[in-house]
């Protein structure tokens, strides 16, 4: 059973591990069947793949915001500058999408590993498995009996999601599926690199650099704003980041296509 879809790509376990508080979890999950709410496992599940896919538009931008920069810098040629555009937005979708495709699955493996090994000690020696809930919940500030009641209790209804969760912080229910984060990742990046795409190519060609550079000042500026906002952080000083960091970096290839354009007399 897999949930697709709702999990971050940047890996459940951290997930689960960083942003829940403090053994807080099952505590908003109501146990009446015919009600259940979005739990915060789910909620900050969402957040992470928001977040992800604005931190992927942001490097879409400024790395295909850097290479058509870069070109026009050497050359005012515009096939030469919407070629290398377009090839660097598919090179960095698809580098993405590779490398996320390969860190999801890696830690699917990992958490299926773990699974598999948690319900075979549970098969095999419950009550093993029984006192190392109880200590686990008396190690999160719980009287021994009363630990040993909620261990008991969690173990009835469902004994491998509570190993799951305390010791291992992790849904049963919900492991990353690989595909779905490739496929968003190649989707942020391609989003984001169209912008500079855009401009520069539809812009008249004296104003094709400064027009690609306010463009990018802004998405930059939104992305950090709202990759802040997602994390809770002040939106401004982010965004004034995040623009710094866009403008530094076509700033530079402009430069470097410059130099290298005057010296090879492209
Ligand atoms: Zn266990």
């Amino acid at each position: 059973m897999d949930s697709t879809g709702d999990a971050p790509d940047q890996g459940y376990g951290k997930a689960n591990g960083s942003d829940r508080p403090n053994g807080g979890e099952g505590s908003d999950r109501p146990d009446h069947p015919g009600h259940r709410e979005p739990h915060h496992a789910s909620m900050n599940a969402r957040l992470n793949w928001l977040r992800a896919g604005v931190l992927g538009a942001n490097d879409g931008i400024v790395s295909t915001a850097s290479l058509v920069v870069g070109v026009a810098g050497a050359t005012a040629n515009s096939t030469a500058i919407l070629i290398a555009g377009v090839a660097g937005m598919f090179a960095g979708a698809l580098s993405m999408a590779a490398g996320e495709y390969v860190s999801v699955s890696t830690q699917r493996d990992t958490e299926v590993a773990a699974l598999s090994r948690e319900r075979r000690e549970l098969a095999e020696e419950p009550d093993e498995e029984l006192d190392e809930l109880t200590c686990m919940y008396q190690d999160r500030g719980l009287s021994p009996g009363l630990a040993r009641k909620v261990a008991v209790e969690l173990t009835a209804r469902d004994a491998l999601r509570a190993h799951a969760e305390v010791e291992l912080r992790l849904d049963s229910g919900e492991l990353t599926n690989p595909w779905v984060a490739a496929l968003a990742s190649f989707l942020a990046f391609t989003v984001g690199a169209l912008i500079p795409l855009l401009f520069i190519t539809l812009s008249p060609a004296d104003w094709r650099v400064p027009a690609t550079f306010v463009a990018v000042a802004c998405a930059t500026a939104a992305t950090g704003a709202i990759s802040a906002r997602l994390g809770h952080a002040p939106a401004g000083r982010a965004a004034v980041r995040s623009v710094l960091g866009g403008a530094v970096a076509m700033a530079v290839t402009f430069g470097i296509g410059s130099l290298v354009g005057t010296t090879t007399g492209v």
